[in-house]
């Protein structure tokens, strides 16, 4: 994505200069390329990690020194492999591809860094990769949020399906790609709900119980989305992006403020 906040689109003067001023940021997008039904194109998890990085920090980039690098595109998607179109690295790859990442800004002088995570695939390692790097690195502040969750304090308001029909490829992620990519969205998808046999099981991307367990996806579904597509629109998308740059908005003040 091309903006003011697009580290591939400046010279290294340009990031020095951002990246050694009091309190930089630097935002690591994270995604993957995984499978996401017959209606959403492989890449959906990156574009919208790419995206709503971008959606936050152009509201503050007159404010304070941030930049988004380019997502990381690779993510953990075993689960997803037996329905072709996907493709994975290991877990401890992804560690360290994250980690090396965020020690080069670091080594260039941001202060700051903010991986913000398009998948569920990766929500726990990237926690985890927050921990390793911030224990390395005492001196600069290391965060991390997987951006579907901050949806569950608003997402009550716009969703029309029941829960479980935001999950993968549903009406959230669908909504968000209508607004964003309308192109890259095929009609006509179809619900297709979980038969989740746990009361606990996380059923939904924003809300549901903490209950992990692992199935390949092909038992979960037959189109190899979950959720409720159908209920999906253009105006939704528009409205979740912006509550969501809300949230990022307020996310990325704070952790200057704890930066410099
Ligand atoms: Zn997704």
């Amino acid at each position: 994505m091309l903006s003011p906040a697009a580290w591939a689109t400046k010279t290294r003067l340009e990031i020095s200069e951002v990246a050694t001023a009091d309190g930089s940021v630097a935002v690591i997008p994270v995604g993957s390329i995984e499978q996401h039904g017959h209606h959403l194109p492989v890449a959906t998890d990156t574009f919208l990690a790419d995206a709503v990085s971008h959606h936050g920090a152009e509201r503050v980039i007159d404010d304070f020194p941030i930049l988004v690098t380019p997502p990381v595109w690779t993510g953990y998607s075993p689960h997803h492999m037996s329905l072709g179109g996907t493709l994975t690295v290991e877990l401890t790859d992804l560690l360290d591809v994250l980690t090396h990442l965020a020690e080069s800004a670091i080594e260039h002088g941001f202060d700051a860094i903010c991986f913000v995570n398009g998948h569920g695939g990766n929500a726990s390692l990237v926690d985890n990769t927050v921990s390793v790097i911030g224990k390395e690195h005492s001196e600069v502040e290391v965060t991390g949020v997987t951006y579907f969750s901050l949806a569950a304090s608003f997402i009550d308001n716009i969703r029309e399906s029941e829960l479980g029909g935001m999950a993968h490829g549903g009406e959230f992620e669908t909504s968000l790609m209508l607004h964003l990519y309308p192109e890259l969205v095929k009609e006509d998808a179809p619900a297709e709900y979980l038969e989740d046999p746990y009361d606990h099981g996380g059923k939904d991307l924003v809300e549901g119980g903490p209950l992990s367990s692992y199935r390949p996806f092909e038992d979960f579904s037959d189109s190899g989305a979950i959720g409720d597509p159908s209920l999906a629109s253009a105006e939704k998308g528009e409205e979740i992006m912006s509550r969501l740059g809300d949230e990022l908005e307020t996310i990325f003040q704070q952790i200057h403020d704890e930066a410099k």
